[in-house]
């Protein structure tokens, strides 16, 4: 049996989303990696800037949107979802490279 306190601590700890969790490809609850775990039935729960972000149907999506079945929306596939992942991170780092300021960061 789980204490209050421990649930609240681990919840308030937990990190900010990371990119996979903005693009759909973990889990927003538990962060199962959906690439490595495929069989998880993982549903749109919210949106982020990026896309859709992603729940395990049950209780993961059910503390995410307050569904246990999310969002009336059907997921992109995995396989889309790494491919928009993929661009927005080459995307990134193409700015990154070009805004960068060698000695610029002290
Ligand atoms: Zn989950």
């Amino acid at each position: 049996m789980y204490s209050q306190s421990s649930i609240s601590n681990r919840r308030s700890s937990r990190p900010a989303p990371t990119e996979e969790t903005l693009f759909g490809l973990t889990c927003v609850i538990c962060g199962t990696d959906y690439r490595t775990a495929p069989t998880v039935d993982a549903l749109v729960v919210s949106h982020s800037g990026d896309g859709p972000t992603m729940a395990c149907r049950g209780v993961c999506a059910r503390m995410a949107s307050g569904s246990a079945t999310g969002l009336d929306e059907a997921p992109l596939s995995l396989a889309e979802r790494v491919r928009r992942y993929e661009a927005g991170r080459a995307r990134k780092q193409a700015g990154q490279a070009r805004d960068e300021q060698p000695g610029s960061d002290a």
